[in-house]
């Protein structure tokens, strides 16, 4: 596997596969990979020829005071991974090599991003949107592969592609579990024991909801409230938002109106956890 630091050299691999007639496949993370960030790297191998993976801790997305310093970060490891996996690239840019000097040009996508974790992350969408943008300029892929984990992520990054005729499919990959149904993610590393014994209520409450609507409940307020107790039942657990929107404009409803977007955020202690369903599918 080649590990390409600078943006000249991951064109050069990427113009020579195209030249070439491959399909080119990325896969855009932020590191300390687990089988989340493995099963989209599978994706791109099934669907791609070369596939070209980042990793890059995006500064641009963090709040002032969120974790970006103590994000964890493990390069000799997911390198390996990678490898292992049999990725063709793997791009680690420095940070100067993405913003060098006074980096004066923001991506923002309206109305979407106003909501869910766009109200409790102030400037996150548009620090995503900019380094994706960046990245699939750089990098110029046939296709790049997102997480249905960060679903309201990829209804932006979509929205944007569209919007601004980027060359390339966004490809949505379903959200990879551990047994107990938490989601997989970087940040569970940060979970003491008892939270971790705690975390799945997350997906166990939205499932219930989503079982709830099979059997014909249709009231978002009811949906929310038996979510919200499921997890307020639950010590050291904090609602940041429990909240049901439409498919992809996100918009309110008091109705369910199917197929729509049931998504949380919760924080157990410092750590932030979200999860996602889609109810009526
Ligand atoms: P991150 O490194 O957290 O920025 O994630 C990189 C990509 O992996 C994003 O497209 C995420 O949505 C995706 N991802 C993270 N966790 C999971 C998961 N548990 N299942 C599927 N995709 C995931």
């Amino acid at each position: 596997m080649l590990i390409l630091e600078t943006i000249a050299e991951i064109r050069d691999f990427v113009s020579k596969e195209r030249a070439g007639g491959r399909a080119v496949g990325f896969v855009p993370t932020m590191g300390y990979l687990h089988e989340g960030h493995l099963s989209l790297v599978r994706r791109a191998q099934e669907e791609c020829g070369p596939v070209v993976v980042s990793i890059f801790v995006n500064p641009l997305q963090f709040g002032p005071k969120e974790d970006f310093s103590v994000y964890p970060r493990d390069l000799e490891r997911d390198s390996r991974l990678l490898e292992e996996c049999g990725v063709d690239a793997l791009f680690h840019p420095p940070g100067e090599e993405m913003y060098p000097g006074r980096h004066r040009t923001i991506v923002e996508v309206g109305g979407i991003t106003g909501c869910l974790c766009g109200t409790s992350r102030p400037g996150h969408f548009q620090g995503v949107a900019t380094v994706v943008t960046k990245l699939l300029n750089i990098v110029q892929p046939h296709r790049a592969y997102f997480g249905q984990k960060d679903a309201q992520q990829v209804l932006v990054i979509k929205k944007m592609v569209e919007d601004l005729n980027i060359p390339v499919e966004i490809v949505t990959v379903p959200t990879a579990r551990e047994a107990d149904g938490l989601a997989m993610s970087s940040r569970n590393v940060y979970l003491t024991p008892e939270q971790r014994a705690a975390a799945p209520i997350l997906n166990k409450s939205l499932r219930e909801a989503a079982g709830a609507v099979s059997k014909g409940e249709r009231d978002v307020k009811k949906l929310v409230a038996m979510v919200s107790s499921g997890i307020n039942g639950v010590e050291g657990a904090s609602i940041d938002y429990v909240e049901v929107r439409s498919l992809p404009d996100l918009e309110e409803m008091e109705i369910l109106e199917v197929p729509a977007l049931m998504a949380l955020a919760v924080r157990f202690g410092n750590t932030r956890l979200i999860d996602n369903i889609i109810l009526g599918e």
